[in-house]
């Protein structure tokens, strides 16, 4: 396990203080480690799982050749370029029964889809295009080649080989491959645990009466969805006070029990409070100004478990008049290291960035998921978009499909860092790049699409 400095030194140009996006992901996929610990689970326990290790197909699917269509079965050796081919139908072969009998030169078989294709029959030919009378069928020529019309064995799966790759997040498709194999069980990492909290003295509590200069929570509920949508248990730790010993407890409770902590707010410079404090006293903490809009304050590091842990879900402080989310209360397993902190800045829709862009990826390598970042889309700018080289902006995005066809983006209005409602009425996150410099309307930018994530 690397302390931050160690992993600090592996950097080229690493500056705290002026970070890039590049860098933060580079430092995160260094800082974070997959969970130990594999399960048994069933198919409707998995979705959103990560494989732990490779499915290897027990059988070949399709199982035998088979019919890809309701047509006639028989042998394409016979087809010719100049002349029809005329064929006597000599039984019905149906899916889920092997047809018993021969089928001879100048004969074939009814057949319906999926059903095997008997030795020597390698072509179908579907019923609409076959001339039927009486048990006698014509095929036109030039109509087929041999092997139309048939799924071979294996073609889907083969016996041996890995179905599934150690690493894949499992999706519904990956459910169906996997029950049609007949497994019933996939060996999965353990399902990652986060625990959440806000902290602020103008943050209130759902129930709580307003008052001015306060403002409600929303972080946490968005930071539980994001992590709803990921497949985390969720330990949601309230709305922490600015009090020391309210934060240590909450953040001793939050490493004892979960893999990673995402707190918001508390982290820029100048903050009149003890978050920072709290984060430098119980962990390896850094600081970071990332070279990015929303976003620039964040906090990432390690906070070890202490003897002093607090017990109890909210030992650091109960959401008032709330109902907190299902979720996983149980003590890791021993011998646990404590807990990754995602330290990010206040505003909504920092958060929701900075979870986007860094938290979600380093969460997903934790849970076990090798695959790549899916790529980003790109869309015509519907307008001009003034933007400053030297760091990373990411603006809220409506992406629609144009008049001729091509995609087409434009900002939802108002950006600033607050503006939740936007994050709402966005469907993606236009990407402008650390390098990039102003956008014309009609330039090509780059979208990172919310579906799958929120
Ligand atoms: P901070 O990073 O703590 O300086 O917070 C920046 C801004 O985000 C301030 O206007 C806060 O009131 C606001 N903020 C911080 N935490 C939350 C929260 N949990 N829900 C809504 N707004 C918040
Ligand atoms: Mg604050």
């Amino acid at each position: 396990m690397k302390t931050l400095e160690q992993i600090a030194a592996e950097l080229q140009g690493y500056d705290p203080q002026a970070l890039s996006c590049a860098g933060v992901g580079e430092f995160l996929s260094r800082l974070v480690e997959p969970v130990a610990q594999v399960e048994e689970v069933g198919i409707f326990d998995a979705l959103a799982r990560v494989l732990a290790r490779d499915v290897i197909s027990p059988v070949s699917v399709p199982p035998h050749d088979n019919s890809a269509m309701d047509g006639y079965a028989f042998d394409g050796a016979q087809l010719s370029a100049d002349a029809p081919l005329v064929l006597t139908v000599v039984g019905t072969a149906l899916a889920g029964k092997a047809w018993q009998g021969c089928v001879k030169a100048g004969e074939c078989l009814k057949i319906m889809t999926g059903a095997i294709l008997p030795g020597g029959l390698d072509t179908v030919v579907p019923q609409e295009f076959a001339q039927v009378e009486a048990d006698r069928i014509t095929i036109p020529p030039r109509l087929l080649k041999p092997g139309d019309n048939r799924r071979l064995k294996g073609e889907d799966l083969l016996q041996g080989q890995p179905a599934l790759q150690k690493g894949e997040l499992l999706a519904p498709a990956a459910l169906g491959l996997v029950a049609s194999l007949g497994i019933k069980t996939v060996p999965a990492y353990r399902r990652l645990r986060v625990a959440y909290f806000s902290t602020g003295d103008e943050i209130l509590s759902l129930g709580e009466a307003p008052r001015e200069g306060a403002v409600y929570d929303s972080n946490r509920y968005t930071v539980f969805g994001l992590l709803s949508r990921l497949g985390c248990e969720v330990i949601d730790l309230g709305v922490v006070r600015d009090d020391p010993a309210l934060l240590e407890a909450a953040f001793t409770q939050a490493a004892r029990q979960a893999d990673a902590i995402i707190t918001s707010g508390g982290v820029s410079v100048g903050e009149a409070d003890y978050t920072r404090a709290m984060m430098k006293k119980l962990g390896d903490v850094a600081f970071w100004r990332i070279a990015m809009r929303p976003g620039r304050p964040m906090a990432v590091g390690r906070i070890p478990v202490t003897p002093s842990s607090g017990a109890g879900r909210f030992a650091a402080g109960p959401p008032q008049g709330e109902t907190a989310p299902p979720g996983g209360s149980e003590p890791r397993e021993a011998g646990s290291v404590g807990a990754i902190l995602f330290g990010l800045p206040g505003n909504p829709v920092a958060v929701m960035v900075t979870f986007l862009a860094f938290v979600r990826p380093a969460l997903l390598r934790m849970m076990g998921c090798t695959a790549d970042a899916p790529p980003l889309l790109k869309a015509r700018s519907a307008e001009a978009i003034r933007k400053k080289p030297g760091r990373s902006e990411y603006q809220r995005g409506i992406v629609s499909t144009a008049p001729d066809g091509s995609l087409q983006v434009r900002t939802t209005g108002n950006q600033g860092s607050g503006v939740l409602s936007s994050m709402v009425q966005a469907n993606g996150l236009i990407v402008l790049h650390h390098a990039q410099g102003n956008v014309a309307a009609g330039d090509a930018v780059d979208v990172m699409m919310f579906d799958g994530a929120m």
